[in-house]
């Protein structure tokens, strides 16, 4: 890079996951970055039930620890009620082992955790600090102006070399800048939700897990919290929230009607109080332009964002946080073009984006049933049908954000072997966490390079090697229960 005369070399936009883990991964790098964030924390945010690979990203900046002394509830997986089958279960102690868990959250006080965590790691952070416009010159952002609420009338500029875009759904860059945001047609959703006391969720329930109960109008969510609280929420096509509202007097009668009309969501419930107003969302199904370009990053839900599903919200936006993170070490220290870590970073992240996209889909047709589900889980994530451990193997994996941090390949043939249970890497290999990466995972093909955490987190160009990094292999009861999915679907 030519000698900057930037205020900072690196300004990420909002303090959500997505920003705060990739300021506090960049920082650990000893990158100079400057986070900024409209509210003051703790907020409230919606957000609940986090996907297993959370974990390993936390851990690499420094706050799984920390989200572990909080005493969040701990996740093991989830159970799923969908469609006509009998309740099956993504449980990941079982698939995987104890050490694969990651927590179920109160999002105003988990992102809390996280946003001081980017300060303890050398991020400097201000909060109750709005961007109100990135500047461009010949293309590149190389400024934002911002204000403090407590003083709205004096604009401050802050000129930077890198602009990490983790503003959420309002979108800074996207949304507000190139205005290059697309709506999905197909999830014109919205979601109502509030809190409830109580325990109780259904039976065989993974430790911590979420119960996610389909009905013929939509589906329900029950997560668990801690301190005896559980988030009930259910989630209906916009066309039918709108007509059937109006019948209610207020939301609360209206989220009250939609859980007396599931008898499990009932069952669930009954006798328990709820303890907050209703809360509603709608209009949160998009996809944007370019995730990136020169001088910018566009992470979590700035980028992208489908569906509340699979609980792939902070997965995304924990994953998208690396992979920033990682291109811009590595453009900083010279090991890679700017170009190609910004290919790199857009090949990576929209390819996990998809993934989830299809596989939410295809849930959304209930009648396809869970073989068809897990069938299409093999297909998006590589795994041949011989290869899968339990029939939901790849299921599992997918939705725990796993695949993603081990496979990033996609659509070649090549890839079909990447997710092969392979040697675990070598003592002292990058390691994210429990997942061993070893090099052909995290890998983008076009420019060859891979995602690396040790020495330090960048990115380093090299063929693929043969074999893959997985988890560790599935204990021999769980092998035997192997089927053959061959023909599902
Ligand atoms: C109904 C519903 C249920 C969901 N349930 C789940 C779930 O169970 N599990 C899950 O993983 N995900 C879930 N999600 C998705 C999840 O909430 C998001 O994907 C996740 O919060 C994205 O993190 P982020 O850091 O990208 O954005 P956010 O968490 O939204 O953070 C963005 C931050 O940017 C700040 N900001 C915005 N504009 C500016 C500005 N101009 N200047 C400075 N700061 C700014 C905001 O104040 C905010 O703090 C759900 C979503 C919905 C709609």
């Amino acid at each position: 890079m030519e000698l900057s005369t930037a205020d900072v070399k690196v300004l990420v936009v909002g303090g959500g996951p997505a920003g705060s883990l990739a300021a506090a991964l960049l920082a650990r790098a000893g990158i100079d970055v400057l986070l900024l964030e409209k509210d003051v924390f703790p907020r409230y945010h919606i957000g609940e039930a986090l996907a297993s690979s959370c974990r390993s990203i936390l851990e690499l900046a420094g706050a799984a620890q920390k989200v572990d002394d909080f005493g969040f509830m701990s996740k093991h997986g989830g159970l799923f009620r969908w469609g006509t089958e009998k309740d099956w279960c993504a449980d990941w102690t079982e698939m995987f082992g104890p050490e694969v868990r990651s927590w179920s959250v109160d999002r105003s006080e988990f992102d809390h955790v996280l946003l001081k965590n980017a300060a303890e790691q050398g991020a400097r952070v201000v909060e109750n600090a709005a961007v109100k416009r990135v500047v461009f010159e010949d293309g590149r952002p190389v400024a934002a102006e911002w204000v403090r609420g407590d003083a709205p009338e004096q604009l401050r500029t802050t000129r930077f070399d890198f602009i990490v875009d983790a503003s959420g759904r309002a979108g800074v860059l996207t949304a507000q800048h190139f205005k290059n945001r697309t709506r999905h047609e197909v999830f014109r959703n919205v979601a109502i939700w509030s809190y409830w006391d109580g325990e109780e969720l259904l039976p065989g329930t993974p430790q911590g897990g979420s119960n996610i109960i389909s009905s013929p109008d939509g589906w329900y969510w029950v997560i668990p919290l801690r301190n005896g609280r559980r988030s009930v929420g259910f989630v209906m096509h916009e066309t039918a929230f709108r007509e059937r509202r109006r019948d209610y007097d207020s939301l609360e009668d209206f989220l009250s009607a939609l859980v007396d009309e599931s008898d499990t969501v009932r069952s669930l419930v009954q006798g328990d109080t709820r303890l907050a107003k209703a809360r509603v969302e709608q209009d949160y199904s998009y996809v944007s332009g370019d995730f990136s370009g020169p001088g910018y990053f566009v992470a979590g839900d700035a980028a992208c964002f489908l569906d509340p599903l699979l609980s792939s919200g902070v997965h995304l936006a924990s994953y998208s946080a690396l992979l920033a993170a990682a291109s811009i070490v590595a453009v900083v220290d010279g090991d890679t073009e700017e170009s190609e870590a910004s290919a790199f970073y857009e090949s990576l992240y929209r390819n996990a984006y998809t993934r989830m996209l299809a596989m939410v889909s295809r849930m959304y047709d209930q009648y396809q049933g869970q073989a068809g589900y897990f069938w299409l889980a093999q297909r998006l994530t590589g795994t041949p049908a011989e290869r899968a451990v339990q029939p939901n193997s790849a299921f599992v994996e997918l939705v725990a954000g796993i695949s993603d941090l081990f496979d990033a390949q996609h659509g070649k043939e090549s890839d079909q072997v990447a997710t092969v249970p392979g040697p675990a890497a070598p003592a002292n290999e990058d390691t994210l966490g429990l997942v061993e990466i070893m090099p052909r995972d995290l890998y983008d093909d076009n420019s060859q390079l891979r995602l690396v955490t040790s020495p330090r987190l960048g990115l380093r160009r090299e063929q693929p090697a043969t074999g893959g990094g997985r988890l560790r292999p599935p204990r021999p009861a769980e092998a035997a229960e192997q089927a053959d999915l061959t023909t599902a679907g």
